[in-house]
């Protein structure tokens, strides 16, 4: 029996999948595998748990764990189904990639679903799990891909073992067929629920389509009453200011009484109405500002691309700081909070609170809001139709941020973010044309991105055909090559025999079976080249070393970002500032001598010892540039690689130690030797004087797999020595080919 709050009751039964509840309990008691379609906030991810909880699914020895493509939803939905069950976090917990609650007691268990992956490969047949649910499977994440590729093998082997589990696919949309339609995943096609917003009143009413040009200030002064506004944009960048310009227009002033500002409210729109409302500053969303950035988001984890902090694509939000027409206008007061993944816990669930009295909360977004949260109140959507991605060559595994034009049914997803609880409205910022030229559906992330990650995994569960897989949708070709090919050269595994025709060789290639070194690496919960490195670490005493700079390495964003846009010209002044005095620590972190040549990676080890050091405090990173959130995570990391080290090779006796010294010459030498064994394949050579035929080759880069010259970064410390030779972690594609994590190496 579960004990749940009156307020609590009462909302639950707003929710249009608790009408459902005996439909889907009898479904999933008679089929091994269930799909669920149902709008986001019809209650999927918060209720379907507990309706197997009630129904005793986790009283005889087996708990339900549930998947989701976020880290930002784990967290929360496990928070919210804890309380409205009333029952403890020790009960209904979480684990991330960093970090978790999860006890003994634990029976609801959300995670993402990087973590469930790493538990087949612990447990092919996930034993403690008597219900496996995974969420928001039409995000097509590629790690829910192949979850649900491997657990259309694990049901019927744990019905062969008489320990039947459930799986459930839980999706937004309804569209399924990947999953339902594809007899190589499902022999027998799983019976699919909808679940659909019934009264009308809840229904969006319309959906207004504002030609290109119409604006986010010019919609605010318009909207009615006290509920809340939630804004799509790009990205943390375009987030961060229109929050500031917002505030400043629409200042919140803590004595504001409820019953006053609306009917000030009420006043002032009624004359505004009447007075000019379009020299407000005006959007134009065909107009992008291109801002170089090296900066990006380090995808390494199980998470998408929600959103991508910096802001090498910009969106022009106006006419700049034109003051006269953002006089600040108290009678409106707006309580403007930002919302994307990289931004602190505490600060992303302000969100889910209720605003202060007398104000309207209008949260500024990132595509976070799409689809993994729904923030209560929410009346009115502005979607501004775009959204910032990262784009791999499928090759060369370039990347570069891009800004494009989002599917019709996120656009769909966005307006469905409005009015759950009365009508509401979605204003566009683009036309009907538009929309009409938008793409059907994202394509799954599994066919955009780089596998070899993956595809170690799956050679971990003996999976050597990967091209057999039942993949939802299968990854291109090349990129499976590709990703063979480097796990080969790493030495992940076993080089097929170079007998037999070329043809067969190929083939091969293409199944080849994992090396020792390849399962030591497996268990590292890093990418393959990383993996690597860890792996080759345990002489000269370096492991702690190779530990922090891989941690620090795949950590998105460590470095504050000072090449933002700001909002005046003393914020412009305030930046740069600050900017110039991070370079200045940054050398002094770069060290000397041997540590120098280790580059941007001495960087990134030096800032993490001095910050380590210092105790980590908040303080310390404001105070020298460094993500407090990024520090905390590398801090996370840094342990869990040491654990996972210590269990790979017995007797290392490694600790993570606060007061780690700098490395000697000797190990920094060596460090790079390490690192270059990791990122063999991203050699750069500096291009000679005599090679010089074109102008856009003086102080390039040329590497074995572009043709095109690569640069070294002006924020890279060894920009201005521009060594012989150097190995980079990744190309990012901005206004040039930068490489990001550039070190020096000797040539042989
Ligand atoms: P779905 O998974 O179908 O998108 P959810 O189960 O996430 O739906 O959400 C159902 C409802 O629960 C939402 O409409 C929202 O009002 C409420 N809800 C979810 N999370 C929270 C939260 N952290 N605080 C308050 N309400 C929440
Ligand atoms: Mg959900």
């Amino acid at each position: 029996p579960v004990d749940r709050s009156p307020e609590i009751q009462e909302a639950r039964l707003k929710l249009p999948i608790l009408a459902e509840e005996q439909v889907i309990m009898e479904a999933i008691n008679e089929n091994p595998i269930v799909v669920i379609c149902g709008e986001t906030g019809s209650g999927k991810t918060t209720q379907v748990p507990q309706f197997l909880y009630e129904a005793g699914y986790t009283s005889s020895n087996g708990i339900i764990g549930i998947t989701e493509p976020r880290r930002v939803a784990a967290v929360s939905m496990s928070q919210r189904v804890a309380k409205e069950m009333n029952l403890s976090h020790r009960v209904v917990s979480y684990q991330i990639r960093y970090e978790g609650n999860v006890t003994d007691e634990t029976q609801i268990k959300f995670m993402t679903d990087g973590v469930l992956l790493k538990e087949i490969q612990k447990d092919f047949l996930l034993s403690k799990y008597k219900v496996v649910i995974i969420d928001e499977a039409h995000e097509r994440s590629m790690y829910t891909d192949i979850l649900i590729g491997l657990l259309s093998r694990i049901v019927p082997l744990r019905e062969k073992v008489r320990m039947p589990l459930k799986l459930i696919v839980m999706s937004a949309t309804l569209r399924v067929e990947d999953f339902t339609e594809n007899n190589r995943l499902f022999s027998v096609t799983p019976p699919v629920i909808q679940v659909s917003f019934l009264s009308l009143g809840s229904v969006p009413d319309d959906t207004l389509i504002c030609p290109f040009g119409a604006e986010i200030f010019q919609i605010l002064f318009f909207l009615w009453g006290l509920s809340g506004i939630l804004v799509f944009l790009t990205g943390q960048a375009e987030v961060h200011s229109l929050c500031r310009r917002l505030r400043k227009a629409f200042p919140f002033q803590k004595n504001n009484s409820a019953e006053e500002s609306v009917e000030e409210i009420r006043k002032f729109k009624k004359s505004r109405k009447r007075k000019k409302t379009t020299a407000l500053p005006q959007i134009d969303l065909d107009n992008y500002s291109v801002v170089p950035v090296d900066e990006g988001d380090e995808d390494r984890d199980a998470e998408t691309d929600d959103d991508i902090a910096g802001s090498d694509v910009d969106l022009d939000l106006g006419d700049g700081d034109s003051e006269e027409d953002e006089k600040p206008d108290s009678s409106l007061p707006l309580y403007v909070l930002p919302l994307y993944s990289l931004l602190a816990p505490e600060k992303q669930a302000k969100v889910f609170r209720p605003p202060p009295p007398g104000t309207r909360l209008c949260v500024v977004a990132t595509n976070v809001a799409e689809t993994s949260l729904t923030i209560p109140g929410i009346k009115y959507v502005v979607d501004c139709g775009k959204v910032k991605k990262r784009f791999y060559d499928k090759i060369t595994g370039v990347s570069s941020f891009r800004v494009t034009w989002i599917s019709q049914a996120s656009a769909n997803q966005r307006a469905g973010r409005a009015g759950r609880t009365e009508p509401g409205h979605c204003y566009r910022l683009y036309s009907s044309a538009v929309f009409m030229d938008f793409e059907k559906f994202s394509a799954p992330e599994i066919t955009n991105r780089p596998v070899e990650d993956l595809i170690l995994q799956m050679k971990a569960l003996n999976i050597e055909k990967v091209i057999n897989f039942p993949f939802p949708t299968p990854p291109p070709a090349e990129a499976l090559a590709a990703a063979e090919e480097l796990l080969i050269a790493l030495g992940a595994l076993k080089e097929p025999p170079l007998t037999g025709r070329l043809k067969e060789q190929q083939a091969a290639k293409l199944s080849c079976p994992i090396s020792p070194l390849g399962r030591v690496m497996a268990t590292f919960p890093v990418a393959p080249r990383y993996a690597k490195m860890l792996a080759l670490s345990k002489q000269h005493d370096c492991l702690p070393y190779t530990i922090t700079i891989v941690s620090a390495m795949t950590v998105r964003e460590l470095f504050e970002e000072f090449d933002r846009p700001a909002v005046s010209e003393e914020e412009t002044a305030k930046l740069k500032g600050k900017k110039a005095r991070l370079l200045q620590i940054q050398k002094i972190w770069a060290g000397q001598g041997a540590l120098q040549k280790l580059g941007d990676l001495m960087v990134m080890l030096g800032a993490v010892g001095a910050c380590e050091y210092a105790g980590c405090t908040p303080k310390f990173c404001e105070e020298n540039g460094l993500r407090y959130k990024a520090m905390l995570e590398v801090r996370r990391l840094r342990g869990q690689l040491t654990t996972a080290v210590n269990s790979a090779c017995a007797d290392t006796g490694l600790y993570v130690d606060p007061k780690m010294k700098p490395p000697t010459e000797a190990q920094a030498t060596y460090l790079r030797q390490i690192v270059l064994a990791g990122l063999g394949d991203h050699l750069a050579r500096r291009v000679q004087a005599e090679e010089l035929l074109d102008e856009k080759w003086k102080n390039a880069y040329k590497t074995a797999l572009l043709d095109d010259p690569v640069f070294i970064h002006p924020s890279s410390v060894l920009f201005k020595q521009l060594p012989e030779f150097v190995v980079y972690q990744e190309i990012v594609e901005t206004t040039k080919l930068y490489m990001r994590g550039v070190s020096a190496v000797e040539p042989e």
